[in-house]
């Protein structure tokens, strides 16, 4: 059950249904949005609802039983499709939006061109891990904090807003006082603790698609960043395991317009962790915007084969005018704009929102 609050209803109005209903033993999370307040409620419902007259207190405006186990996330609590900013770029359903970078921060020069070959690709965020979830302990682990240094120095100079990855709980206000937006990985999906922390640390947050979960476990898992206040949340369909291993893993193509359908925040695509391979990740693209996707997520690299992290994925020099002109080109067919990349001057200023260049 959702309580929406009123446009002109006070704290003390959120907190009193908020205190009527731990009084009555279950609890209640509120969400404060730019229009409106929100609370969620969990617990016996059925006896709030017989009980508690919600829907009589000072400031309520409606009381909504939703049937899904994800409320705030569903379409059933807002009809209307979310627009998601990050650092002022948004993604949503008129745009089409491009991130791109390396699978890892490594080094400084590696970044920034790769940055570089982000902007080539029609790219409007950077992406690059600084904390990586390796399957294998041995595996490179990224580079940390020094990493985050450097993802904020390639922003400053390219204008790039970044997005980048947490792990750990203890590591969520960190990254946060770093990146426009946090990337929580396929491996940690269903990590609780950690969704509740980027629930709460006022940056959008890019939740990828457990590589074994359901539709509907991937949107209850993003209705426990909705339910500690953030809203702002991306969906990323990543590819599925299933018995197929020409591939990496199965994209899930139908997994777009499900999810938009059952939720109203936006669902973009990562063709690299999907496919696993460089020679994939066009025809994927392609898919993924014929299919109503809301961006993709791209890795890029500058060389490859020396690449720290999935290196036969990234796309080289000579593919990225062809993603560019993909993405170009199909977003007017599916009713979509390209989303420009912020001009490098607005970046520069700190604490400016980038400007979005012209085409
Ligand atoms: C990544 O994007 O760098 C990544 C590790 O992806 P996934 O969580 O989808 O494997
Ligand atoms: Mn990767």
């Amino acid at each position: 059950m959702v309580v929406v609050m009123a446009a002109e209803a006070t704290e003390e109005d959120a907190d009193g249904v908020v205190s009527l209903v731990r009084a009555a033993g279950g609890e209640a999370f509120v969400s404060r949005g730019e229009s409106r307040t929100i609370i969620g409620l969990s617990g016996d419902i059925d006896r709030f609802a017989a009980t508690l007259n919600l829907a009589s207190q000072p400031g309520v405006s409606d009381v909504v039983r939703i049937s899904v186990p994800y409320k705030l996330v569903s379409r059933e609590h807002r009809r209307e499709r979310s627009v998601i900013r990050v650092g002022g770029v948004p993604i949503g359903p008129d745009t089409l939006t491009v991130i791109a970078g390396p699978c890892a921060v490594e080094t400084p020069e590696q970044t920034l061109a790769s940055a570089r070959m982000a902007r080539a690709a029609g790219a409007s965020l950077l992406r690059g891990g600084a904390y990586k979830p390796r399957s294998s302990p041995y595996a490179f682990q990224g580079l940390g904090e020094a990493g985050l240094k450097i993802l904020a120095d390639v922003r400053a100079e390219t204008g790039l807003p970044i997005v980048t990855e947490v792990v750990s709980s203890s590591d969520v206000d960190l990254v946060a006082s770093y990146a426009d937006m946090l990337q929580v990985g396929t491996r940690n999906m269903q990590n609780f603790p950690l969704l509740q922390a980027v629930g709460g640390c006022g940056k959008p947050v890019m939740l990828k698609r457990g590589m074994s979960a359901t539709i509907e476990e991937w949107l209850m898992a993003a209705e426990y960043i909705a339910q500690r206040g953030n809203l702002d949340i991306v969906l990323c369909e990543r590819g599925i395991r299933t018995f197929e291993n020409a591939t990496r893993n199965t994209l899930d193509i139908s997994a777009v317009p499900v999810a938009q359908r059952l939720s109203h925040l936006p669902v973009i695509v990562d063709p690299s962790h999907s496919g696993g391979r460089r020679d994939l990740v066009l025809p994927l693209s392609r898919a993924a915007i014929a299919v109503g996707a809301d961006g993709i997520i791209v890795d890029v690299h500058p060389s490859p084969e020396t690449a720290l992290c999935d290196g036969p994925q990234a796309l080289i020099d000579t593919d990225l005018r062809e993603l560019a002109s993909v993405a170009l080109h199909l977003s007017p067919l599916v009713g979509r704009t390209l989303t420009p990349a912020p001009t490098p001057s607005a970046a520069a200023q700190p604490g400016a929102e980038p400007a979005l260049a012209a085409g």
